[in-house]
């Protein structure tokens, strides 16, 4: 089943008619516009003549049978296929040093294999989806906007291999994506990556009672859990607190020493630092998540007097 571009939306809304209806498991192309909606293509394409009426769009929805309210959509990502040319821009006001651009810019830059060339520089192609989300429960949210329901999360994280959690809050979740880059760094600090035109393959799959805290990443060798909120502080401190409620519950492990493992193992990130939301994230290590699996419940640390007893050795 291919989403073509004749389908675009710029507001996740549980009104949207879907662009196709479809089963779990059934493989998914969506062909993405970039998201100056393919309209930046020179040097000459600068900030000022986007119209942007028309910035983020995102392919879809498409409408999951069997997707019901409080259910998770688990989205495995097999591939992402890109353009040849993408574009980087900075105009003054965007980004965490907007207030000190004095010109805006466009550079179109190649993927030439596993590059992207940017003036003089050959990058590491690193592919991402930045707008991916399901339809929120009550008033739309605008696809440049991230949010509980995943929305332009920018996090490099989501790519090939990945597999994406989101919350399913309304029937058949009317998944929606866009904004693909070829390239971009953590905190996206001018406000873009490399934006660029391609399509995504993948396939969802519906799960009942589920307690993931969505949006939730799974990669080869990473559980991460992602939040966005008004300050980046923020995002931190509730992506901090959906892992550690998650593994309380999910392994009758106590608060203390939750945040304690997460505080020695897991790694805090910035994913982007420019939107009307700010994106967070916190991710632990496979090897370490799932060892909670083997512990018994309830805090295993040593008690104290064992601890003093093991100084009286010393
Ligand atoms: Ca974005
Ligand atoms: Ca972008």
């Amino acid at each position: 089943m291919r989403i073509t571009t004749d389908h675009v939306i710029f507001e996740m809304n549980p009104t949207n008619q879907p662009a196709a209806q479809v089963k779990p498991g059934e493989r998914l192309v969506f062909e993405t516009l970039d998201c100056f909606s393919n309209t930046v293509k020179r040097p000459e394409d600068v900030v000022s003549s986007i119209d942007f009426s028309k910035v983020n769009p995102a392919t879809g929805p498409v409408f999951i049978e069997g997707a019901e309210v409080g259910d998770v959509l688990k989205v495995t990502i097999h591939e992402i296929n890109l353009a040849d040319y993408g574009a980087i821009i900075t105009a003054p006001g965007l980004g965490v040093l907007g207030h000190e651009v004095q010109q805006e810019e466009t550079v179109i830059c190649q993927v030439v294999g596993d590059e992207v060339k940017y003036r003089d520089f050959s990058l590491p192609l690193r592919k991402m989806i930045g707008v991916i989300g399901t339809a929120p429960a009550g008033e739309g949210i605008n696809t440049g906007t991230p949010g509980d329901h995943g929305g332009n999360m920018d996090t490099t994280a989501i790519t090939e291999g990945a597999t994406l959690y989101l919350p399913v809050n309304v029937d058949g979740a009317l998944l929606a994506l866009g904004d693909l880059h070829a390239t971009m760094g953590d905190g996206e600090v001018v406000g873009a990556g490399l934006e660029i035109p391609g399509e995504v393959h993948l396939d969802v799959e519906v799960i009942k009672n589920s307690h993931i805290p969505t949006p939730f990443v799974e990669t080869e060798d990473k559980y991460i859990a992602i939040a966005s909120a008004d300050t980046i502080d923020h995002a931190v401190e509730r992506a901090t607190k959906n892992l550690t409620s998650f593994i309380q519950q999910e392994y009758q492990q106590t608060f203390n020493s939750t945040i304690m493992l997460l505080s020695l193992a897991a790694n805090v990130a910035v994913s982007q630092a420019v939107n009307p939301q700010k994106t967070a994230r916190i991710e632990l290590s496979k090897q370490v998540f799932d060892h909670l699996k083997e512990i018994p419940a309830e805090n295993v640390s040593p008690v104290m007097s064992e601890l003093d007893d093991h100084v009286a050795e010393i």
